[in-house]
């Protein structure tokens, strides 16, 4: 349900108000209530005792405000009691036989009370449950409201919330959004339009209806969605695909339609899709013939997109990780005609971003961001915004007032390869073969030429690595080739073929090495057409299917080719394996001297391992 904003904001100050005036009421009562019986509990004394009490003497004064007698003793206590509401003070002592003589003795002093609390005091009793009848009744109809929003009352209403152009929290705009500067520049341009739309039309430019973020996972694409929802000033609906998708079929459709209408009748609007994947799968492939549900819904986006009319400025923004399983029909002119690539940051974008996620945190003077992001190839701008928070993190942790450069440094690290395993505590026996299986990794990656640099090597467990090498490339690559995809192969196999080779023996640590390498082999053979004997084919289809609505990477070849695939990807494998063992076999002792050093020190950086090989006459730098 999309709702009007003045609606809210007046609906909001009449809830907010009448909560306030119950509490108020509640409080009162129960303050009331918990005064007088106080004061009853241990200090009443009734008429009898009181008559008793003024026979012998023992009372100076009595108080009396309607029914209320407050006595005080002669020794300085006060006690109270009661009496009828309607019979007088005297009256009621003489009918239980006070002595008047010593009545006349004791000052009394006669008070009626009309004051507004005292009315309230005894009007609440009776007006309580009628004020928690009504409590009862508000609270159910609230809770109504918020569970029939979506389901049992008006099940196709769409789910998309408006952003207001200034209802945002914390209004983010471009600036908050380092890098991507191709997406920028392509939702800049539709912010204009949007803004001022006579500028384009006037001279017969066609405005595109559908933007199509594309992107790793944490690149920025809902960020920058909202960027643009911060910048346009105009109604902006977000929604994210998996929520059309619900267990009745036919919700899905009907909320499209619903959101769509909304947006067209409040133009110049945005709607924002995000991961649309959830719904824009292929259709219609796959087993069981795909989703009812999710095919339905998407047909009917493609049907509200193509309802335009020229004239209406309503945009429609869409990402996704995933645009290889979209299907075509999205992507046709006049729908998601507009895509747009959101890279990961390359070093410069990378210091941005960290400058942006710095901002209100503090640091020592000599703070060098520029190195972080050095170390950080591949990190996502999510990934780097973990960075600056572990590291935030781990000065307070420690009781300090500014963050260091190694807090940063040691977040890297903690995000890369996840946080260090306290509990595990390696035997002699095992730390000694982690230290020789990390060891082999290293000398592989600083021999061959195509290898990244060693930057760090450590028998520290992490996640679920017992130690791990750290190797970073000097650039950030945007391609790979054949001859670095072999290296890295050989690399990954290092650990493998030390505990093999030396210590005749292997353990279970090398599973994921095993894994990255055949993975990355298989995809040299199936889709890079780097393999000889496949030559220039593609064997991996670029799309995705689907299953029941979900995407399966279905690998359909015939019996002949997968076994000739194998035979390439053990091929690969094998070679790597034989250079692999000669690399060992002639470094032998630069192997154990890294060895030897990891047992002793546990972590080797960059410059100490490099101290290490030289020695043994192994060149460090890569041309
Ligand atoms: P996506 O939707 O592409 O998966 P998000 O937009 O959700 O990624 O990004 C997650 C977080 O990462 C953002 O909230 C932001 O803090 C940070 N981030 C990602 N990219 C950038 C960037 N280019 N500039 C600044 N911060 C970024
Ligand atoms: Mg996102
Ligand atoms: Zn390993």
């Amino acid at each position: 349900m999309v709702k009007n904003k003045k609606e809210t904001g007046f609906g909001k100050i009449v809830t907010k108000n009448i909560i306030g005036i119950i509490l108020f009421f509640v409080v009162i009562f129960l303050l009331a209530n918990y005064v007088q019986n106080d004061k009853k509990a241990d200090q009443h004394i009734n008429l009898s005792e009181l008559v008793n009490d003024i026979n012998t003497e023992k009372i100076t004064s009595i108080k009396n405000v309607n029914d209320k007698i407050e006595v005080t003793y002669k020794d300085k206590t006060v006690k109270f009691s009661k009496k009828e509401n309607d019979a007088s003070l005297t009256d009621t002592l003489s009918n239980l036989g006070v002595d008047k003589t010593k009545l006349a003795l004791t000052s009394i002093e006669i008070k009626d009370d009309t004051s507004f609390s005292y009315i309230l005091m005894n009007l609440l009793p009776f007006l309580f449950p009628i004020i928690l009848f009504f409590l009862v009744i508000w609270f159910l109809t609230r809770g109504m409201k918020n569970v029939g929003g979506g389901q049992a009352f008006s099940f196709g209403s769409s789910r998309a919330k408006l952003m207001a152009p200034d209802g945002q929290k914390e209004k983010i705009t471009f600036a908050d959004v380092a890098g991507v500067k191709e997406a920028k520049h392509e939702l800049e341009e539709v912010v204009d339009f949007l803004k001022n739309p006579k500028k384009f039309t006037s001279i017969g430019a066609r405005i595109p209806r559908g933007i199509l973020l594309m992107g790793a996972p944490g690149t920025g694409k809902t960020l920058l969605a909202r960027a643009v929802a911060g910048e346009a000033n105009v109604s902006f609906f977000s929604i994210s695909g998996s929520e059309f998708v619900e267990l009745f079929v036919g919700v899905g459709a009907s909320r499209v339609r619903d959101m769509f209408k909304v947006a067209r009748a409040s133009q110049p609007a945005i709607i924002f899709i995000d991961e649309i994947d959830a719904v824009g799968r292929v259709r219609g492939v796959g087993m069981g013939g795909g989703n009812d549900e999710r095919e339905q819904t998407l047909n009917q986006i493609l049907v509200e997109m193509d309802g335009f009319e020229p004239s209406d400025s309503v945009i429609i923004m869409a990402a996704t990780n995933r645009p290889d399983v979209l299907d075509p029909a999205l992507l046709r002119p006049g729908r998601f005609d507009r895509r747009v690539n959101v890279e990961l940051p390359d070093r410069k974008d990378r210091i941005e971003i960290l400058k942006i996620h710095a901002k209100n945190k503090p640091f020592v003077k000599d703070i060098r961001l520029e190195t972080v992001a050095e170390r950080t190839p591949g990190f996502s701008g999510a990934d780097l915004h973990s960075v600056m928070n572990e590291a935030a993190i781990m000065a307070a942790r420690h009781d300090r007032k500014e963050i260091t450069q190694d807090d940063l440094i040691v977040s890297i690290e903690k995000v890369m390869l996840g946080p260090i395993r306290q509990t595990h505590v390696m035997n002699k026996k095992e730390k000694n073969l982690t230290a020789y299986h990390e060891a082999g990794h290293a000398i592989v990656a600083s021999i061959l030429p195509y290898a990244d640099p060693v930057h760090k090597v450590s028998v520290i467990s992490r996640g679920r690595a017992m130690g791990y090498t750290l190797k970073l490339p000097n650039e950030d690559k945007r391609m790979q080739s054949k001859l670095e995809f072999l290296d890295d192969i050989a690399v990954s196999l290092g650990g493998y073929v030390v505990e093999k080779t030396i210590f005749g023996d292997l353990t279970t640590g090398s599973s994921n090495d095993l894994q990255v390498a055949s993975a990355l082999a298989r995809d040299m053979v199936t889709k890079y057409g780097m393999s000889d004997a496949v030559g220039p084919v593609a064997l991996e289809p670029a799309g995705g299917r689907t299953m029941f609505g979900n995407g399966v990477e279905a690998k359909n070849y015939s019996e002949k080719t997968n076994e000739f695939i194998d035979n390439e990807v053990s091929k690969i494998m094998n070679e790597a394996y034989g250079r692999v063992l000669e690399i060992i076999t002639k470094h032998r002792e630069a192997l154990d001297g890294i060895s030897k050093a990891l047992v002793e020190k546990e972590t080797l950086e960059q410059g100490e391992y490099e101290e290490i090989i030289r020695g043994f006459g192994i060149r460090v730098e890569k041309d």
